[in-house]
C-alpha cells in the first residue's frame, strides 16, 4: 500500500561522546523515509533551501523514495538542527534550531501522492502536518510523531493535528510534557482523549511501549555497545513501523506489535553510525536477522511456572 511521509529534510550538526559530525544529512522525513524504503516505495513531502546539496536527494531516490514532493525554496536556507548527546545517549540536547525555509512551508502534495493509503506525519510543524493530511483523498491509517519544540511552541496547532491521527509516537519526556502526567500509562490515557487510539511511547535504549484502550505491549530495544550517534533512532523506528504496515496492509493489534519490533530493528541500525551513514550499507537480510534477535532476548523459562 502507498505510504506518504511529510517531515523535515535537514542539515544536522551533531556531537556525541564518539565525535562530531558537522553539516550532514538529517531530518525526520529523511530518516523515516530511509527506514520505510526497505519495505516498499515511499512518497516524501518536505522543503529544502537552495543551499541543500542535491546529491542527498539523489541518495534518497536511489533507495526508491519518490522526492517529487521535496520542494527547493530558492529564497531561504535549509532547516538546520544542532544537537549534542552526553553520557546518557537517550537524551538529545538541542543546541540550535534554525527553521529557515520551514518557517513558511505550505506543503503541496504532488497530485500523484493524493491517493496514499498510509500517511506518516513525521516530526515537523503541526500546521504543515495537517495541510498534507487535508490533501490526501482516502487515508486509511494516519500516524504522527512530534517533539518538545512543537509541544512548546505550537501546542494549540499540535492538538488540532492530534485530533486527526490514529497513532501518535513520541518519547517519554515528550509524553510527559504534552500531558502533564508522570506515569506513562496515564500519559497514554490522556493522549487517547486528544484523538489517537494508539500511543507509542519510545524510551531509547529501554525500548518502546504501545498503549491502546484494551492492551499494552512492551517492546525491548536490543542492548548495544556500538552506539555512535542516536540521532534518527525515533524517526527510523517510526519509518520502519509504517513501512511494514504499508507492506502488509493491515493495522490490527497483532500486526502493530510486529511493526513495532520491525521499527525497533531499524532504529538499532540507525544509531551505529553518524547521521544516515548506516543506511548506505544496510541490507534487508540484516534487518531480518535483527528482527529475530528481539524474540530471542525476550524468551524466558518454558512458559510454565512451578516451584
Ligand atoms: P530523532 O529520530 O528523534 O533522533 O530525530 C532526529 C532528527 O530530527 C534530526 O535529524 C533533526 O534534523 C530532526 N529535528 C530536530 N528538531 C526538529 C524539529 N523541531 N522539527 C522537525 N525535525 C527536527
Amino acid at each position: 500500500m502507498s505510504l506518504c511521509i511529510v517531515g523535515t529534510v535537514a542539515i544536522d550538526s551533531l556531537e556525541s561522546p564518539y565525535g562530531q559530525a558537522p553539516e550532514i544529512l538529517g531530518g525526520s522525513g529523511t530518516f523515516s523515509a530511509l527506514a520505510a524504503s526497505y519495505f516498499g516505495p515511499v512518497r516524501l513531502i518536505s522543503v529544502v533551501g537552495a543551499d541543500f546539496p542535491m546529491e542527498h536527494l539523489e541518495y534518497l531516490r536511489a533507495r526508491g523514495i519518490n522526492t517529487d514532493g521535496v520542494y527547493v525554496d530558492p529564497d531561504g536556507a535549509t532547516f538546520r538542527w544542532k544537537g549534542r548527546y552526553g553520557d546518557d545517549l537517550n537524551v538529545a540536547e538541542t543546541l540550535e534550531t534554525k527553521l529557515g525555509v520551514l518557517a513558511n512551508f505550505q506543503p503541496r502534495a504532488p497530485e500523484l501522492f493524493a491517493d496514499s493509503r498510509l500517511v506518516f506525519l513525521a516530526n515537523c510543524d503541526p500546521g504543515a502536518q495537517r495541510r498534507v493530511l487535508a490533501q490526501m483523498t482516502k487515508p486509511e491509517f494516519v500516524a504522527a510523531d512530534t517533539m518538545n519544540f512543537w509541544i512548546g511552541h505550537t501546542r494549540e496547532s499540535l492538538l488540532e493535528t492530534l485530533g486527526k491521527v490514529t497513532l501518535l509516537s513520541l518519547n517519554e519526556g515528550e509524553a510527559r510534557m504534552l500531558t502533564g502526567e508522570r506515569a506513562l500509562k496515564s500519559c497514554a490515557q490522556k493522549i487517547f482523549s486528544l484523538g489517537p487510539k494508539v500511543v507509542v511511547i519510545k524510551g531509547g535504549e529501554f525500548g518502546a511501549m504501545m498503549f491502546t484502550e484494551g492492551e499494552t505491549f512492551c517492546a525491548p530495544a536490543i542492548p548495544k555497545s556500538d552506539v555512535v550517534d542516536p540521532t534518527g533512532a525515533g524517526d527510523s523506528f517510526a519509518g520502519g513501523m509504517l513501512g511494514y504496515l504499508a507492506a502488509v496492509g493491515r493495522y490490527d493489534l497483532a500486526t502493530l506489535r510486529t511493526a513495532i519490533i520491525v521499527g525497533s530493528a531499524c532504529a538499532s541500525f540507525a544509531i551505529e553510525n553518524f547521521g544516515t551513514e548506516r543506511y548506505r550499507t544496510l541490507t534487508h537480510d540484516e534487518i531480518l536477522t535483527r528482527f529475530w534477535q528481539f524474540r530471542d532476548i525476550t524468551r524466558y523459562g518454558d512458559f510454565q511456572l512451578r516451584w
